[in-house]
Formats: structure tokens, C-alpha cells, sequence
């Protein structure tokens, strides 16, 4: 979603939005027909990311529509285009560019600034905020009998980790996704909350895992080929063991054989 946000905010900040359109009218929380004045003429002020969701921020909204909250889910995309597409919802911009919201089973909400807050307020920190403290984890979930894969996507302590980054995360520490959170070692968890931020800013930096966003897109998914273990199935690691996969907290993980014992 990092990666969503550094593109977007390149495309639409400054742009002036024109309407709404809900093919899926209830992937949003209002009546397109409602939302569409309330935006056109406004100005796009920011693109904001709390974890794993986005928030247009419209300058000269009525406060109710000020911010438009995006959670795209499972399978959800986002893409930017100058033709219609076929997309749940859709914005377009007064100089003609679309911006579709292929959501999947997420959603749309048009917020007001407080409510956003409050949306946002029982969100963990940002791994890559200056306010990160790995420690946290484990005072955290040092007692869970949960998966230490499913309290790193928990969202609640550490916020925007999913089912790909929270697999290699546990292999550059060198842990099975499975393994018992209360099993870790004062050393796996010190591992652990140090390799957090230093694999998210490597997958954001080579631009996520994502689809192209627009035709053309040379950065958007570049980290897909710096992935070591997820969606590597039956395939060697750096370090000689093979990769598997199989189901952890009903979420599919993929770990090595050999680098992360069960
Ligand atoms: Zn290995």
C-alpha cells in the first residue's frame, strides 16, 4: 500500500477531482450520486497510509466527504487510466484521468477527518516511523499461544504487514511462520524486531508485490523478484534448502524446508 500511496500522491495531489462513479454501489458508503458534487471542483490535497487502508483527502469537501477511505482487501487493486475500465468503483479528475478501485471484497468510505482518526486510532505503529520500537512485539505477544506469522499480520502493535511480508520477515530471522509466538527466544524476538523495518523498506523501495498501476508501470511489483520464499514453491533458497508452503492461522505461508525447522 506504501508503494499505491508514492504513485498515487504522484499522479493526483493538486489535481482537481470531477465525480464518483459506483458500478458496485455497495462497495461505498453513499449514493454516487450524493458523493459526486460534493467532491467535484475540489482540489486533491494528500494521499495518506495507515497500514494496510488509504485516504484521498479532498481540500474543499463538505467535511463528511472530506476524505475518502480506501480498504482494498484480499485480490484488491488499484489502477490509473485515461479510458473507462471495468472497476467497483471508479474517480475520475477533471483532466480526464480515472483512478479505478478494483476492491475486491473491500470497500470505499467517504469520511470526515475525525472519523478517519478514529478509523485509524487502534492501529499499531508504522514499521518504518521514527516511533517504531521492535521490543514491542514481544512485550506484546510473548505470551501468545498464536502463530508468530498471525500476531505479525495482527495489525494492532506493528500496523500494514500481510501475508507476504510476514513470510519473509520469518525467514530472514530464520523461523517457522508457525511457530508458537510464546516459543520464541529473547534472541528471535530481538532478530525479529530489528529484520521488520529493514525487509518492508526493501519490498517498498523495489516497489511492492503488486500489479502495474498504468500501463507502462516499470516500478509497481519490482519486488517480486527480490522474494525469497513466498509464492517460491519448489524452489531452491539462497542457502540450498527448498521452499514449501502450507496453511498457518487460514492464511497460505511459505517458509524453507531447511533455513526455518519447524
Ligand atoms: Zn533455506
Amino acid at each position: 500500500m506504501e508503494n499505491y500511496r508514492r504513485q498515487l500522491s504522484r499522479f493526483l495531489v493538486g489535481k482537481t477531482a470531477q465525480s464518483i462513479i459506483a458500478e458496485w454501489p455497495k462497495r461505498l458508503n453513499c449514493p454516487a450520486e450524493v458523493a459526486s458534487p460534493a467532491i467535484a471542483g475540489s482540489p486533491i490535497e494528500s494521499i495518506e497510509r495507515r497500514g494496510k487502508s488509504l485516504a484521498i483527502g479532498f481540500e474543499r469537501a463538505p467535511d463528511t466527504f472530506r476524505v475518502l477511505y480506501i480498504h482494498l482487501m484480499l485480490g484488491g487493486r488499484i489502477s490509473i487510466s485515461r479510458e473507462a475500465q471495468p472497476a467497483p468503483v471508479t474517480l475520475t479528475l477533471q483532466d480526464g484521468l480515472r483512478v479505478n478501485f478494483h476492491v475486491g471484497l473491500g470497500r470505499l468510505d467517504f469520511l470526515s477527518p475525525g472519523a478517519l482518526r478514529q478509523r485509524w486510532a487502534h492501529l499499531g505503529v508504522e514499521p518504518l516511523s521514527p516511533t517504531y520500537n521492535g521490543d514491542r512485539l514481544q512485550s506484546a505477544y510473548s505470551h501468545s499461544s498464536r502463530p508468530i506469522k498471525t500476531c505479525l499480520m495482527d495489525q494492532k502493535v506493528v500496523a500494514g504487514i500481510g501475508n507476504v511480508y510476514s513470510d519473509e520477515i520469518c525467514y530472514d530471522v530464520g523461523l517457522y511462520p508457525g511457530q508458537p509466538a510464546s516459543s520464541l527466544t529473547d534472541f528471535q524476538w530481538q532478530r525479529l524486531g530489528a529484520v521488520l523495518p529493514t525487509v518492508l523498506e526493501k519490498a517498498v523501495d523495489a516497489g511492492g508485490v503488486g500489479p502495474p498501476i498504468y500501463e507502462g508501470d516499470q516500478v509497481t511489483g519490482g519486488f517480486r523478484a527480490q522474494l525469497a520464499v513466498h509464492y517460491q514453491e519448489g524452489k531452491a533458497c539462497g542457502n540450498g534448502g527448498i521452499v514449501v508452503k502450507g496453511p498457518i492461522g487460514g492464511r497460505t505461508a511459505y517458509w524453507c524446508s531447511d533455513c526455518q525447522p519447524t
